[in-house]
């Protein structure tokens, strides 16, 4: 069981514009979504209208991702402080996708985590190891010094791990409950925070994951992208 109360964000990553954001939300918002935090995380283009669309709900708006600059030539980049203009709650930051193929670095992200607290943003901080780190048995290693680069910046408030073995993203391959929970016992151990399990959460494992003790949530990509599957998994994780 769970002792916090369980938080099921959505990382939505490259996909609905805001025409299907505004309906998305807005049948999200007549949903069932049993006692647990929701949070979505549209495309940047997106937030506005999913703001507008949950406003008076408590469902939160996050952003994948936030510069560390207050402002400046950064073309591309997007500033806490715009964000916080938007309405949106708070922001993704280091997600294996962004550390896989846009250069992100253990440097960068604690970077991005200073700047979104700063402003008075909830960061959700991905860590995690690619298969053949797990292979190599380095997992443990691995899952330290990217939380050793956070610890700095860590203030605690408003700040939740994700630990996401890249292996497990998008793949349909999920971590078993018991490699779930012993990477967030040992993750624990490092910075007590919430934290989120991510990897192929779907409607039919969420129950077992969210069950374990250190698994505070989930972080859900592609199952987060339909209103149904994603309510079945808040569900689950409302009864876990
Ligand atoms: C993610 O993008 O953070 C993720 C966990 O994706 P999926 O659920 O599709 O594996």
């Amino acid at each position: 069981m769970a002792a916090r109360r369980p938080l099921i964000a959505g990382n939505w990553k490259m996909f609905k514009g805001p025409g299907e954001t505004g309906s998305f939300c807005r049948a999200l918002r007549d949903a069932d979504l049993g006692d647990v935090d929701v949070v979505v995380c549209p495309p940047y283009v997106s937030l506005a209208e999913a703001v507008q669309a949950l406003a008076g709900t408590d469902i939160a708006v996050a952003a994948q991702n936030v510069h560390w600059a207050a402002d400046g030539a950064f073309t591309g980049e997007i500033a806490a402080s715009m964000l916080r203009e938007l309405g949106v709650y708070g922001a993704i930051v280091g997600h294996s996708e962004r550390r896989q193929f846009f250069g992100e670095t253990d440097e960068t992200v604690a970077k991005r985590i200073a700047a979104a607290e700063a402003a008075g943003l909830h960061v959700i901080a991905c860590v995690g190891e690619t298969e053949a780190e797990r292979e190599a048995g380095e997992t443990e290693a691995v899952l330290r010094r990217q939380v050793e680069a956070i610890l700095p910046v860590a203030d605690g408030e408003g700040l939740v791990l994700a630990y996401e073995p890249v292996w497990a993203i998008g793949t349909g391959k999920t971590a078993t409950p018991e490699i779930a929970q012993e990477a967030h016992a040992f993750i624990r151990s490092l910075l007590d925070v919430p934290i989120l399990y991510g990897g192929s959460v779907k409607p039919d494992n969420a129950a077992v994951l969210m069950g374990q003790p250190d698994v505070d949530g989930a972080l859900v990509g592609g199952a987060s992208l339909d209103v149904e599957s994603f309510a079945a998994i808040c569900q689950a994780a409302s009864h876990s």
